[in-house]
């Protein structure tokens, strides 16, 4: 293939200054950008561009390249091409490319900040019965020295030559369906629409620094383990002059060693005697609330459950309160008194439910190797 002219390629005068050869590369190079173009010779006219741009830009290159021209000896000016980059003028094309209808927003107007999520581990009365607390939390605020702009003070910032201020630029990928366009923040200006030219001492152009902050939050009362709470106005700094996004504070409920939630009931399991459970028995049960009476009657099986009306999570909606699920276990004795044993072997003798001797003799025999005696 026959290389064009770098000066053609650029459309620029032989005498054309730096300035002047940057200024054609910015546009050509835009122009013919991938990314942007989806013309199918784009990425090949965007390769001519860079390289006409890397030997023009370069003094020593550019000398040589005015004595010697291209290396490859078939130089020659072929085709009209577009010289005369004014009539071609890059910026109908990007226009009519981004078309009215589907401009995007100003990149610049006033945005909400980003919501910020924040994981809080509380404990299980914390949120039975809520909480005042403080959380600090590492989170982005907007730069003193430059009120968020990233620019020095006194400087200002330009309009991004690649998206034209948009922040957005169009991507055309080829897919086995076709050519799809989609659109992405442009990565010159990082979606801003605007460079810096002189950045911010303080937070080296980006507007923003990471601050350590206190926020006060409030449990509320009967939140349970995975919910959130949004703490208004405590997300990330706003874009341009917008307000700051929110804070979500999920929370995450320590287990407690003798309750189990679920939903604004609790579950307790409760061990019983066997002559509690046989005789019935008035005890003292731990609730949320404090200790609790609860009646056993008589003749009470293990697993069986009692409610205690009121004793459980108020919700957190407001929705009433719950209630505690009491869980019986019977609890079988391990170590057992030379009395004991003789009087539950009598109990046993008057219920009629007498092991076989073979047996009974059995069981003391493994009972006495267990007990060591
Ligand atoms: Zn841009
Ligand atoms: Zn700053």
């Amino acid at each position: 293939m026959n290389k064009r002219d770098y000066y053609e390629v650029l459309g620029v005068s032989k005498t054309a200054s730096k300035e002047e050869i940057k200024k054609a590369y910015r546009k050509l190079s835009k122009q013919f950008h991938p990314d942007i173009n989806k013309e199918a010779d784009a990425s090949e006219k965007f390769q001519e561009v860079k390289e006409a741009y890397e030997v023009l830009s370069d003094e020593q290159k550019r000398a040589q390249y005015d004595q010697f021209g291209h290396q490859d000896p078939n130089q020659g000016f072929g085709g009209g091409g577009f010289g005369g980059a004014e009539g071609f003028g890059f910026d109908d094309i990007f226009s009519t490319f981004f078309g009215g209808g589907t401009r995007r927003r100003d990149p610049n107007a006033p945005r909400k900040g980003d919501d910020l999520q924040y994981s809080m581990t509380i404990d299980f009365m914390d949120a039975v019965f809520g909480k005042e607390t403080e959380v600090e939390i590492p989170k982005e605020e907007n730069c003193d020295t430059c009120d968020g702009s990233g620019a020095k003070p006194g400087t200002k910032k330009k309009t991004c030559p690649y998206c034209e201020g948009t922040g957005q630029l169009n991507v055309t990928q080829d897919t086995p369906f076709g050519r799809m366009v989609n659109r992405r923040a442009c990565q010159h200006c990082e979606g801003t629409g605007q460079i810096i030219e002189e950045k911010c001492t303080t937070c080296k152009g980006a507007g923003k620094v990471r601050k350590v902050k206190k926020i006060k939050v409030s449990i509320p009362a009967g939140v349970d383990d995975g919910q959130q709470l949004r703490v208004s106005g405590q997300g990330g700094p706003g874009y341009n002059g917008g307000p700051s996004g929110d804070l979500y504070v999920v929370f995450r409920v320590k287990p407690h060693k003798e309750f189990e939630r679920e939903g604004d009931d609790i579950y307790l399991e409760l061990g019983l005697t066997y002559p509690q459970a046989a005789l019935g028995d008035e005890i003292e049960v731990p609730t949320v609330h404090g200790k609790v009476k609860l009646k056993i009657p008589a003749g009470t099986q293990s697993g069986a459950r009692f409610r205690l009306k009121g004793k459980g999570v108020k919700n957190v909606h407001g929705y009433g309160i719950g209630d505690q699920h009491v869980i019986i276990r019977v609890k079988t004795p391990t170590k057992l008194s030379e009395k004991q044993r003789q009087l539950l072997r009598e109990f046993a003798e008057i219920s009629g439910d007498i092991p076989e001797e073979q047996e009974s003799s059995l069981f003391d025999k493994i009972k006495r190797t267990i007990k060591g005696d």
